[in-house]
């Protein structure tokens, strides 16, 4: 980080996106040149394989507060958002997606919210132009995982949001392997408060999230906050304890009354498989947490930087 302070810093991920990336760029632009004490857009290119880093470099040499960081390989959205994080100066940071889905408008608004004395201001999505079955799985897992979350987190809420330099510190300082920065920005506490808007398509080219990359995000954020899925399969545990003590009360009496003639070969079959495939669940929401140890403890860095542009300079 260097000396020089700007007011604020916006972060972009971006990865395969030449096609809405230097629209973008303007309208942010046209947006940030307004605001006194300058500003600085840190562009993270997640390893694109189309013209994004030649762009963005482009786009440096035009307009210095441009600037960016090209990663080695892709290794995803949220690390690409830490990495930028990291190089930021700004006395507020915003975080916002390349694709146009998160309006510069809306990050203007959360900009100037923030300075009315709060720590964090988050975007929180209204109307989803998104598919039906996206939008169900989105409101499903909010609401989820607000519930074994153990502090406040908002309800459909991303990682768009502008918030004060004490919390991208807080952020830039943790060595985690897997950041979950909605999770984290909610964790600082604080002053946080959410503004309302209308989530637009992106502008150009497909999302670059798959269902299974969504759910394994989900995953991430619940196994890194949450202490609950463990406790809920002690719980399972004591509730099947119960009912198998129930069952075998049953069929003692039973077997004491009208005696058991060899009954019970569909009732066994699917106790087996049941308990067969409870056992593996169980065992895959340890191994979560535990492929999570495994991921810390190997002290890897957690993202590599191949160039930069307009960095520390
Ligand atoms: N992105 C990234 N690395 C990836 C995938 C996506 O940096 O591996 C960027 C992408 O360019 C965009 C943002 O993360 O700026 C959100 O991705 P996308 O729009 O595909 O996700 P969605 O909005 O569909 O959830
Ligand atoms: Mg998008």
């Amino acid at each position: 980080m260097s000396d020089q302070r700007v007011t604020i810093s916006v972060v972009l991920p971006v990865f395969n996106e030449q096609d809405v990336l230097p629209g973008l760029l303007n309208e942010l632009v046209e947006h940030l040149s307004e605001v006194s004490g300058g500003y600085e857009i840190i562009c993270v290119d997640d390893h694109s394989t189309d013209d994004t880093w030649s762009i963005i470099n482009a786009q440096h040499q035009t307009n210095p507060h441009i600037k960016g960081v090209r990663f080695r390989r892709n290794f995803g959205h949220q690390l690409a958002i830490f990495a930028g994080i990291r190089q930021t100066r700004g006395e507020f940071v915003g975080v916002m997606d390349a694709d146009g889905q998160d309006p510069p408008a809306v990050l203007m608004e959360m900009f100037h919210k923030c300075q009315d004395d709060y720590d964090v201001v988050y975007a929180v999505r209204t109307n989803r132009k998104e598919s039906f079955f996206k939008r169900c799985a989105y409101a499903l897992f909010y609401r989820f995982y607000k519930l074994i979350i153990p502090f406040p987190v908002p309800l459909d809420s991303g990682d768009f949001s502008v918030f004060r330099r004490a919390v991208a510190d807080f952020i830039a300082e943790l060595e985690e392997h897997r950041p979950f920065i909605r999770g984290l920005r909610s964790w600082y506490g604080g002053q946080q408060i959410g503004i309302e808007y209308d989530r637009p398509e992106r502008r150009s080219g497909d999302t670059k999230y798959s269902v299974v990359k969504l759910m394994l995000l989900g995953l991430n954020g619940a196994v890194s906050f949450s202490k609950v899925p463990l406790r809920l399969i002690s719980v399972l545990g004591i509730i099947v304890s119960f009912l198998s003590f129930i069952y075998g009360l049953y069929l003692l009496a039973l077997k004491l009354t009208a005696g058991i003639n060899l009954l019970g070969w569909t009732s066994t079959t699917v106790l087996i498989v049941f308990f067969g495939g409870l056992n593996l669940f169980v065992v895959g929401i340890i191994g979560e947490y535990i492929g999570d140890i495994f991921e810390e403890v190997k002290r890897r860095p957690a993202f590599l930087v191949d160039q930069s542009v307009g960095i520390n300079e």
